[in-house]
């Protein structure tokens, strides 16, 4: 097999963007993945850090930080990168790294972050003077009359209706968010014909679960082009279609980008020559295969996809390259009594620490390999969802790694 520019393994959130980035500076890349990762549970939002003005938060990072060895010149390069895929595939994405937007969570509460698809901004839901909240009929984990409730703790002074709609998308069965999507693609008008049945005027908003098509926003676009009043999505429990969306807007630039992906094939381990990694192993149903390149990007996902794996209990592993992976030791420090306290949860700052080149490290500070690096969740050293950083870290190293 003749050697390639660069190897990712892995195709969520990093290894789509590390792919993106290095076929957009004109390198050859083969993408290597066995599963689709976390993009299609999450909520669509790129969440940077969770701080009024991340961009000046990032600078108070301790040195150990992922966002202190990428900087602050990638990380909004990265942001810059992102925007303009998710734009190309009709997908608009808002924000920027000096301030956070505002979401409805499918709870009725708001959930801020730095970058969110058009469709979910809800910065305007200020200036409205009513605000209907629409349910589904036969959809589940969606309440309405919640998510008024809650809201109304917002926003005091407006008025709430709570409205339920048939759109008679399935006989019998309950459905989810993203049967929803799917169904509505291409089939629109159902939808914007029961929310002109509202009557809702300038003034107002409709507030909806996230079930406006799976293709950017194209299905948004035809139903806001009938209404008034301006329409908002909230998130929802997984499947989400906003994860979806972004997923297809990634595969669609890969596509057009020429990387090759090779989907269902896991690596399992590395081709190392002179403490130089120039290939890697893969394993599918029938035999082993070798893939070659100058520079190989590990975007396996951390604990939630198997890019790192714990058999023994404080014995963490990254199984392709056998890296050191760091951990807080000590029973006692690897988790809170309350799962949803106000302090860290010491089993997520498990990770690979790298360098400044996300070069992994060994527990002495050498490097193992330079033409290895590491991005997304794999990277060590903080806890990713309590400080609300996940997406913005795989983005941001993802970029770093691809333009090293
Ligand atoms: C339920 C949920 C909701 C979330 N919501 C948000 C949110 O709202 N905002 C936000 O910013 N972040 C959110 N996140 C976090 C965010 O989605 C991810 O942490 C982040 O995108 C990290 O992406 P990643 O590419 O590093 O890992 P992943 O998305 O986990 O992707 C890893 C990929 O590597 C593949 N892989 C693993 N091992 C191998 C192997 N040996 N060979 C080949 N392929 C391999 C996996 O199959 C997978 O495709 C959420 C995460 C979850 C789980």
């Amino acid at each position: 097999m003749k050697t390639t520019d660069v190897i990712v393994i892995g195709g969520g959130l990093a290894g789509f963007m590390a792919a993106a980035v290095a076929a957009n500076r004109q390198q050859k890349v083969t993408l290597l993945t066995y599963g689709s990762g976390s993009l299609p549970l999450m909520s669509g939002t790129i969440d940077i850090l969770n701080a009024k003005a991340p961009d000046a938060a990032i600078k108070n990072l301790p040195a150990h930080h992922p966002y202190q060895k990428i900087g602050l010149k990638n990380i909004d390069s990265a942001i810059k990168f992102f925007c303009d895929i998710a734009a190309q595939a009709n997908l608009p994405y808002v924000g920027r790294l000096s301030a956070q937007i505002p979401v409805v969570t499918a709870v009725g509460t708001l959930k801020y972050s730095c970058l969110v698809p058009e469709s979910m901004d809800a910065s305007n839901l200020i200036n409205k003077k009513k605000i209907f909240v629409v349910g589904i009929k036969g959809l589940k984990d969606f309440y309405p009359s919640m998510i008024a409730d809650n809201l109304k703790k917002y926003f005091p002074d407006k008025i709430f209706d709570v409205a339920q709609i048939d759109l008679k998308l399935l006989g019998g069965r309950d459905i989810t968010c993203m049967d929803a999507a799917q169904i509505l693609t291409d089939n629109e008008q159902t939808l914007a014909n029961e929310l002109k049945a509202l009557n809702a005027t300038d003034n107002d908003a409709i507030i909806i679960p996230p079930i406006l098509g799976v293709m950017g926003n194209f299905s948004r676009s035809v139903i806001t082009t009938q209404l008034r009043a301006d329409i908002f999505e909230t998130t929802c429990l997984p499947p989400s279609p906003p994860g979806v969306r972004l997923q297809r807007a990634f595969i669609k630039y890969l596509q057009k980008s020429g990387v090759k992906i090779f989907e269902n094939s896991k690596v399992v381990r590395g081709v190392v020559e002179d403490k130089k990694v120039t290939g890697v192993v893969v394993e599918n149903a029938v035999r082993e295969k070798i893939f070659r390149a100058r520079k190989v990007i590990l975007a396996t996902g951390g604990f939630y996809s198997g890019g790192i794996t714990m058999r023994d209990f404080d014995n963490p592993m990254e199984p392709i390259f056998d890296i050191p992976v760091f951990f807080p030791t000590g029973a006692e420090n690897w988790s809170n009594q309350q799962l949803f306290s106000d302090k860290p949860q010491g089993f997520s700052m498990t990770g690979i620490f790298t360098n400044d080149n996300l070069n992994p490290a060994d527990e002495n500070g050498k490097i193992l390999y330079e033409n290895l690096h590491v991005v997304g969740a794999n990277l060590g050293g903080c806890d990713k969802i309590f400080e609300r950083s996940a997406g913005g870290i795989a983005i941001s190293s993802a970029y770093k790694a691809a333009t090293i």
